[in-house]
């Protein structure tokens, strides 16, 4: 494997910086290695080598012409299947997209590309974001590096394990319910959902807009937070952004990097997160992390939250509810897919047949839950007790950030399961996200980062930690800290510790 793609995005730019690396070297490694492993990994669901290798020229040109660069001027950059790109396909994961074009970039896109980032390619995804294990993506699930019979987590599945597999050293995802720290989790990565607002959703493709929120996905949390730094920030084009001086979140993370930054740190654990179906072997290490945080001087304080134990019901009254309205666009008419039934058909039976062809089953189940959540008569049973639940839910987290800092959580209450087990059952993809929902509800930030594997399976546990609405910097600082500890128990970094650098390029797996 080449040396290239072991760099952190911090390290590679170290070196593009001083001219030992070009940004075509770093491009053309990384689509190597995507060459190598993709085929087992299913990643990613377009890459485009030439366009790719064009930009990373450009930089190198610039670069040449001694033009000022952004730190990350010339780092390859995976960019999941929700964001808009005018150079490579957008689907959602979806068949209706199939080979759609945009004709922008979405703004977090653009903000990359103007700090001179290399779109390396788009991720796999579930349908619209969907999902929590990258199953349902309409063009075949992703595997998890770490083990490829076991599902990466979802929506953003693709994200995770491009940048667990050395695929790329940072990757752009979104975050409704989960989707970045759930798969970050699973597969041993870190992962940022920012406050609501802090990133532009201009040019994502809309799943519920008063949950969605984009974020950077790395293995490291320098290089989360440095990826933060570049995508953050106010945009005319999204009314829901926010205008606000964010501080650096990888002067943060610099800092952090200092585990003695802990000393005095209050650490709530809220109770009613360490719900009964939490892993034995995640809880173990979960416990060792507060053991962790504590003998460096943190506080750990328990927490009640009564109403997060109707999080989940609430998100998918919610959830379901605004993303029914989101998809109704896909009509046949403006965008991807358009099903003809033999002889023409009426603009009503093409709409219907185009709808019915080009969604998959979880995007059509949600569609229906939310129309009737919103129908007539339901709304003020579904829809607006959800609205309430979701007030409730807002008010424990107020009450937890008058005593602690930080909330800290397991990020899933499992690890990666195998591939196929939850087929049909939505209900228990749905619970895997009962930990990471609160945040989105409330719009607050989170963050997952990997503390060990768990002892049953030896696979990746991922520690989420949240903090009040626009205090993200806080959590990168913190996660940093705890990083450093986790590093220095295991002697190396975690991701050193993924079974793909072992020789074998796709993981266990393969043995
Ligand atoms: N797994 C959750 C869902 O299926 C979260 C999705 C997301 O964050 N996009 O809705």
């Amino acid at each position: 494997m080449s040396d290239l793609i072991q760099l952190t995005a911090a390290e590679l730019s170290a070196k593009l910086t001083a001219g030992e690396v070009s940004a075509v070297e770093a491009a053309q490694a990384h689509l190597d290695r995507i060459t190598a492993v993709d085929g087992e990994l299913h990643a990613f669901l377009a890459t485009d080598a030439e366009a790719s290798l064009a930009a990373a020229r450009a930089i190198d040109e610039r670069r040449a012409a001694g033009e000022e660069l952004g730190e990350l001027a010339g780092v390859p950059l995976a960019i999941k299947d929700v964001l808009v790109t005018t150079d490579m396909p957008s689907t959602s994961g979806s068949k209706i997209l199939e080979g759609y074009r945009s004709p922008f970039d979405a703004t977090a896109v653009a903000k990359a590309r103007a700090a001179g980032l290399v779109n390396i390619g788009k991720t796999n995804m579930d349908e619209f974001a969907m999902g929590s294990a990258t199953e349902n993506s309409a063009y075949g699930p992703t595997h998890n590096q770490w083990d490829r019979s076991r599902v990466p987590g979802g929506s953003g599945g693709g994200s995770a394990v491009a940048v667990g597999a050395f695929e790329a050293p940072l990757a752009l995802g979104s975050d409704t319910g989960g989707s970045i720290r759930q798969p970050a989790a699973l597969t041993g990565t870190v992962g940022a959902k920012p406050t609501y607002g802090g990133v532009s959703r201009y040019g994502a493709i809309a799943l519920a807009s008063s949950l969605d929120q984009i974020g950077p996905c790395a293995r490291t949390v320098l290089d989360t937070a440095l990826l933060h730094d570049v995508v953050a920030g106010h945009d005319a084009h999204d009314s829901t952004s926010l205008d606000h001086a964010w501080p650096s979140m990888a002067a943060a993370a610099r800092s952090g990097a200092d585990p003695t930054s802990l000393r005095g740190l209050r650490v709530g654990v809220v109770k009613q997160l360490m719900i009964d179906g939490v892993q034995p072997g995640v809880k173990a290490r979960f416990d060792e992390s507060l053991a962790l945080l504590a003998a460096q001087g943190a506080e750990i304080v328990e927490i009640d939250a009564p109403h997060f134990e109707y999080a989940v019901a609430a998100y998918y009254l919610i959830l379901p509810a605004e993303a029914s309205s989101n998809l109704a666009k896909y009509d046949s008419v403006r965008f991807g897919l358009r099903v003809t039934p033999q002889g023409g058909g009426t603009v009503e039976s093409v709409m219907s047949e185009t709808r019915a062809a080009g969604f998959g089953a979880e995007v059509k189940r949600r569609i229906i839950l939310g129309t009737y959540a919103l129908s007539a008569g339901y709304y003020d049973a579904y829809y607006g007790s959800a609205q309430k639940v979701r007030t409730l839910i807002q008010r424990d987290f107020a009450a937890a950030f008058s005593q602690v800092d930080v909330i800290a959580s397991p990020t899933a209450p499992t690890t990666a399961w195998a591939l196929g087990t939850h087929g049909g059952d939505p209900m228990q993809d749905y619970l895997n996200d009962a930990t990471t929902i609160p945040a989105n509800l409330a719009g607050i930030p989170g963050l997952s980062l990997p503390i060990g594997t768990a002892s049953e399976d030896g696979l990746p546990v991922g520690l989420q930690l949240m903090a009040p609405a626009f205090e993200d910097a806080r959590l990168y600082r913190a996660g940093a800290a705890i990083e450093s500890l986790i590093t220095a128990r295991d002697g190396a970094p975690f991701w050193a510790q993924a079974p793909s650098l072992a020789g074998a390029p796709t993981g266990k797996a393969n043995a």
